[in-house]
């Protein structure tokens, strides 16, 4: 017999059908016990008499054992209907049970928000957290987001395409996370901060729009909310313009809103723009939070940030550091103002940002070799070192390269600002903890002497 789900469960009334899944909860009157049977769809009450006697077993079902029952799928009396159920209707009398597997006591309860548990203890115990009906539902909506970003830019004629996740170093302005590699001793791959070299190389390669689903590894220091990877809609266009990436941005934002979230309430359309002057001076913030009624849960104030400086003096580092990064293009073609006076520069860059939230953020990228040339100066490095430091990339860009661009909205961020929850970890499967550790796989770990040596690595002590 095939499985049902519980969500199909109104179109057999008066048949036998199959149900798998783990019990959610027991009632137990004596000579007539009710179980919670909980599968990704729903809950269905099942009914088991001392009529049916392979059901003797029922007695022994606990919370989160895992089962199989067949029975005849029955109108619920009047007056016993649950209107809060889907399944409220309608009840299973028991023919057969199967028990799957059984479970011990879970060490906290599922059937809450969660919030009340010590977090530590749910991310240890992740595969249980995620039975909670709120966990498994920020899933789902991810998921559905992700659908349709996929589905809006493929029906835009972008290409998704997969970039490597072992590969050099990218100036974003992070730490990288290193992998040694075992057959080039002494060598190093980097994980990547974001696609950004791949998908310019992308535009050489004539691919014209991109898009990826990507995973962006930074080792940074544990501070806020953040993880050391995080996924972010990346995006670069050719032959295009700031405004048509904005533009495009805001088409895919607002219909996404309209389609998944819409009780949401999106504060102004156009989204609300202004400049990094502007926003500074009016807001003293680079990521204002533009909501009329800060208290609205349903109230989204999208907004662009243009204009930002090319250059952030690092103080502690006591060098100029670029605010996105180094392949944006400077407002200024003049090699000499940028050298000279870096603190002016403007550059073609854009941060997408919501409720007082940075999204995203992108820019036009340089394709004019002596430019970028002057803009890795201002960074510090000196001239004979840039062309032997980026050498693939002033490669490639001398092959004929279209001017580009591109956007990278952050997808845990943006689900957790309209699923209200109170941080990120709430809508990624399998979060780190804040000092970045996997506490359900026991990560990082140490490994054996002999993968040491292979990777040509001591430990210093
Ligand atoms: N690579 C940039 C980032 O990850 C985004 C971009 O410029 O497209 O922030």
């Amino acid at each position: 017999m095939k499985r049902v789900l519980n969500k199909e469960l109104n179109k057999h009334i008066g048949k036998s059908v199959k149900l798998c899944g783990w019990v959610n909860s027991r009632r137990d009157h004596g000579k007539i016990i009710f179980i919670d049977l909980r599968d990704r769809t729903g809950l269905s009450q099942i009914v088991f008499t001392s009529k049916c006697e392979p059901c003797g077993l029922s007695e022994k079902l606990r919370p989160e054992w895992v089962i199989e029952i067949t029975g005849e799928v029955k109108k619920r009396p009047k007056g016993m209907i649950n209107p809060k159920l889907e399944t409220g209707k309608v009840e299973i009398k028991a023919e057969n049970l199967k028990i799957l597997s059984e479970a011990k006591t879970l060490p906290f309860a599922i059937d809450t928000s969660g919030f009340e548990i010590n977090e530590e203890k749910r991310l240890k115990h992740r595969y249980l957290d995620l039975r909670r009906g709120r966990m498994a539902n920020n899933l789902r909506i991810r998921q559905k987001v992700i659908h349709f970003m996929r589905d809006f830019l493929i029906k835009q004629e972008f290409t998704e395409i997969e970039t490597p996740i072992l590969t050099k170093s990218t100036p974003e302005g992070a730490r990288d996370f290193l992998v040694p590699s075992r057959t080039g001793s002494g060598q190093f791959f980097a994980l990547p901060q974001s696609p950004q070299q791949y998908k310019q190389f992308l535009m050489v390669a004539g691919i014209e729009k991109y898009f990826q689903i990507a995973r962006c590894l930074r080792d940074e220091d544990p501070r806020g909310d953040r993880q050391a990877e995080h996924t972010q809609l990346d995006v670069e266009m050719s032959f295009t313009s700031q405004e048509e990436i904005l533009n495009l941005t805001e088409e895919l934002y607002t219909n996404l809103v309209k389609k998944i979230f819409p009780d949401k309430k999106i504060a102004k359309t156009p989204f609300f723009r202004m400049t990094y002057k502007e926003a500074m001076g009016k807001y003293k913030s680079d990521k204002p939070d533009l909501r009329k009624n800060k208290k609205d849960p349903n109230e989204l104030a999208f907004a662009f940030i243009t204009d930002f400086p090319m250059f952030e003096y690092k103080k502690g580092d006591k060098k100029w550091g670029a605010m996105h990064h180094p392949f944006t293009m400077p407002q200024t073609r003049d090699i000499k103002e940028i050298k000279k006076s870096p603190k002016d520069i403007l550059a073609y860059q854009y941060d997408f940002v919501l409720n007082g939230y940075e999204i995203g953020g992108g820019s036009l990228r340089t394709i004019d070799l002596d430019i970028l040339t002057a803009v890795f100066e201002v960074l510090g490095h000196k001239k004979e070192d840039i062309k032997k430091n980026f050498k693939n990339y002033f490669e490639a860009f001398s092959y004929g390269v279209p001017p580009h661009g591109g956007i990278a909205p952050g997808i845990d961020r943006f689900l957790s600002v309209v699923l209200n929850e109170p941080n990120i970890r709430e809508v990624i499967a399998f979060p780190k903890t804040g000092d970045n550790r996997d506490l359900m796989m026991g990560v990082p770990s140490e490994v054996t002497q002999e993968q040491l040596k292979e990777l040509h690595i001591k430990i210093a002590k």
